[in-house]
């Protein structure tokens, strides 16, 4: 499938939409001999939920990975010659380019990646509301 068919959508949007779905359906029966039918709207809703188990199993894994990773960087990095020396601003930077490529290895490595993690950061703690939501 090509990704131009994928949409990211939050696992609270989700979990909103299934229970707005089951309200819905709440006490309401198929009735196929007038043509009234739940079947699909059930079998959505269970899509549905497997989505969100899916993305927390996805969640679980990626955070053993990150803090593993995380534990590994902050654990060698006096290994590094002359850390002794670094500035202030070397210890935060790579800092956050650890929690970065912790959080999303693919999205925020290198230069490039680094500088967009900082942009999403700062949109975050400026209250963006879009940004680090699971
Ligand atoms: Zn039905």
């Amino acid at each position: 499938m090509s990704n131009d068919n994928q949409v990211t959508v939050s696992a609270s949007l989700l979990r909103n939409v299934i229970r707005e779905m089951k309200e819905l359906r709440d006490g309401n029966k198929c009735d196929h001999s007038v043509g009234l039918c739940w079947c699909e709207h059930d079998r959505i809703v269970k899509q549905l939920e497997e989505a969100v188990a899916s993305n927390k199993e996805q969640l679980r894994d990626r955070n053993k990975q990150a803090v593993e990773r995380l534990a590994h960087y902050w654990g060698t990095y006096n290994k590094q010659p002359g850390y002794e020396n670094y500035s202030t601003e070397t210890f935060l930077n790579d800092g956050l380019y650890g929690l970065g490529i912790a959080i999303d290895s693919r999205k925020y490595s290198f230069a490039n990646g680094f500088a967009q993690f900082k942009r999403d950061l700062l949109k975050y703690l400026n209250g963006g509301t879009n940004y680090f939501k699971d």
